[in-house]
């Protein structure tokens, strides 16, 4: 059973842009796919329908069996908050929290008490056991990448999405956090649908999907 399933998915906005034109595409688990294309192909638009941040003007996405396009934003957003995992260029960190209050936050979220072993246990994992008390702000932007990936997966979510997670890094911390990503997909079974424009970055995935023009090319 694939993980993310879209089917004839269509995103017309309304200026008119067909940004999306009938995508249809299965991502099965424990894989690593990129998402390429010229500016304004489609891919953020693919990446946010995928993701629950967006809606479709038509067509279905169906993620961990769940058919998102029938789900009322309530459920929605809570099927985001435990199912899915997001990881931005910019990071999104925020600044006044600690790394580990940053990655506790999506379980807080959740209205959990955030279990002190699981945070740690995902510092550890994107190898910054010992900056769990760092402020964005004290760590390098490789660094602050790893601790929005360990948040990400703070909830265990079946699908972890990346838009241009190494677009604001130096080459070296780019390929450290996709040496990292890779490491997800083959140590942990983690799927992981990632947006980039960098071909490097691409040559880490197992598939690549080119766009253009809204389309699948
Ligand atoms: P990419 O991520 O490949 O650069 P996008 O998905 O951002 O492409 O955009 C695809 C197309 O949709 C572009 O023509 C873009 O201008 C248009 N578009 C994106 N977002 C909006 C929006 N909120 N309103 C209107 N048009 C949009």
């Amino acid at each position: 059973m694939p993980v993310v399933q879209l089917q004839e998915l269509t995103r017309q906005y309304r200026n008119g842009v067909t940004a999306l034109n009938n995508v249809s595409v299965a991502f099965e688990p424990a894989t690593f796919t990129a998402i390429m294309g010229p500016s304004g192909s489609g891919k953020s638009t693919l990446l946010q329908c995928a993701a629950g941040l967006d809606r479709p003007t038509s067509g279905r996405v169906v993620l961990d069996g769940h058919d998102l396009t029938a789900l009322n934003e309530r459920r929605l957003a809570k099927l985001r908050r435990s199912r899915i995992g997001f990881v931005f260029q910019g990071f999104n960190l925020l600044p006044a929290l600690t790394a580990r209050q940053n990655v506790g936050l999506p379980l807080r979220l959740a209205g959990k008490r955030p279990d002190k072993a699981t945070v740690e246990r995902g510092l550890a994992a994107v190898g910054l056991a010992d900056r769990g008390s760092h402020r964005p702000h004290e760590l390098s932007g490789g660094q602050q990448q790893r601790v929005a990936i360990a948040r990400a997966l703070v909830t265990a979510p079946a699908v972890l999405f990346a838009d241009e997670p190494t677009g604001a890094l130096d080459s070296a911390s780019g390929r450290d956090v996709l040496r990292l990503l890779r490491d997800l997909v083959d140590e942990h079974g983690q799927t992981i649908i990632m947006v980039t424009h960098d071909e490097t970055a691409a040559k880490h995935a197992d598939h690549v999907l080119h766009m253009a023009d809204g389309r699948l090319a």
